[in-house]
């Protein structure tokens, strides 16, 4: 059997697959004709100029962050109209015309673009949030972690990989990939170590602060494009980073002692730690003074700041919030778990007991909402392990103890005799 277009052999290739007529097509040459279909899908993709046709307005984009992200209001109200500000912006720049199908841009203002910077606790949420803000639009994202780009001896490449994450979250069309999200985490962790410049410069940091805001301020970047058998012609691919939108996030923590003795000082004449020591929920409500300079004072560079418009902190969590955070998303990890059990026929339930504890432990850890899974996945391992083997178990509620003691293997006549301990479920 040969294949009808190369005309290779069944001991040259794969695979052939025979259709009708005695027509028959080997891997190779399927292969072949996907790629082809694909580039000439992405030609009519880059012929459509913006790929968010109907951007939703503010409160359209809060009700859906509403959805996944517990609490984090003014947050959320911020993105929401940033993010729409943004691709209003895009559209306004280039795209808009009139009916007759006329670029009016010479009546338009150019507007400039607004990248965000999060600040606050680790684990509430910031990520999240652009993710979930991407998921909305339909729009590529990518995460880098700014201490990687640090460890990393070759900063500029690097960064550059950060894009290409992004064309291949695009599905490699580069028209859409300049219009996606990055979010860069951990922006803190390449500040200056110092306050002052001139006395101990911390280049790596400053280095990586340049390298960034290169991309963010808005550049043709150069990407290398690796496993080049698919573009046998093409190395490198330019890619315009100046309408990809930059949504920063770190903890900086320490930043409120910045803040904090810049209001003393402004309040009192002179810098002394009349408040005493603050605790966590304090320091939320201390980083809503931020400033753009306590910024540069805890290590960011200047210009890196000056392209952070917007910037906006996230609360801390607490004990309610996790609570909320374990039942109320739409894909919340208490829903997740009893999806899973309701398909093998088991109402599963959660008493407030138990959802109080998982809250504690995660609290207790200060890892924010991050172990609130890895909590409930520790509980719910021995149940998960012996309620398939159990034909007459028809509903199971987690408590307080089984959270408490999730070291302990749960006995199969305990799953049996578990109903009805705390009955006040979730
Ligand atoms: P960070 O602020 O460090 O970026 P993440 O957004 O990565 O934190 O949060 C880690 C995980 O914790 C998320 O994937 C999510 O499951 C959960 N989480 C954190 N904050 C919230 C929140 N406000 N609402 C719902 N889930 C949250």
């Amino acid at each position: 059997m040969k294949c009808s277009f190369c005309g290779k052999d069944q001991t040259e290739v794969g695979k052939i697959v025979s259709g009708p007529n005695e027509v028959n097509i080997c891997n190779e040459c399927i292969q072949v004709c996907s790629y082809i279909l694909k580039e000439d899908n992405k030609k009519t993709q880059n012929h459509e100029h913006f790929s968010i046709k109907n951007i939703p307005i503010p409160e359209e984009i809060k009700t859906f962050l509403d959805q996944y992200v517990v609490g984090q209001e003014k947050a959320k109200k911020v993105l929401s109209v940033a993010v729409y500000n943004h691709y209003q912006r895009l559209k306004n720049n280039y795209f808009i015309k009139d009916n007759n199908n006329k670029k009016t841009a010479d009546n338009l203002v150019e507007l400039e673009k607004s990248n965000i910077l999060l600040l606050g606790p680790s684990g509430c949420g910031k990520t999240l949030l652009a993710r979930t803000l991407a998921k909305m639009l339909e729009v590529p994202f990518a995460i880098a972690d700014a201490t990687t780009l640090t460890e990393a001896g070759y900063v500029g490449d690097d960064v550059e990989n950060v894009l290409l994450k992004l064309y291949h979250a695009a599905g490699e069309d580069i028209n859409k990939a300049q219009t996606g999200i990055i979010y860069i985490d951990e922006i803190d962790k390449i500040a200056r170590k110092s306050e002052n410049p001139s006395i101990t410069r911390d280049v790596s940091g400053e280095g990586v602060q340049q390298a960034l805001l290169k991309i963010i301020e808005g550049t043709i970047a150069s990407m290398p494009l690796q496993g080049g058998r698919k573009h046998p012609h093409q190395k490198n691919i330019d890619i315009d980073t100046s309408q990809i939108l930059f949504i920063c996030g770190g903890t900086f923590e320490g930043l409120e002692n910045i803040i904090k003795g810049r209001l003393q000082t402004n309040l009192i004449g002179f810098n002394s730690d009349i408040y005493g020591p603050v605790n966590r929920k304090d320091e939320s409500a201390i980083l809503k003074n931020v400033l753009p300079e306590d910024l540069v004072k805890y290590g960011l560079i200047p210009e890196l700041v000056g392209r952070l418009t917007i910037i906006t902190n996230i609360d801390y969590l607490d004990r309610n919030s996790l609570i909320d955070i374990l039942t109320k998303p739409k894909n919340a990890i208490t829903l997740q778990y009893q999806q899973m059990l309701r398909n093998q026929g088991i109402d599963l339930k959660f008493t407030r007991p138990a959802l109080e504890a998982v809250a504690d432990k995660a609290l207790s850890r200060k890892t924010g909402a991050r172990g609130l899974r890895a909590i409930i996945e520790e509980a719910m391992l021995d149940i998960m392990y012996n309620i398939p083997s159990m034909k007459d178990v028809k509903e199971f509620t987690v408590t307080k103890k089984i959270i408490e003691n999730n070291e302990d293997a749960i006995s199969n006549s305990d799953i049996i005799n578990n109903n009805g301990k705390e009955r006040e479920t979730a």
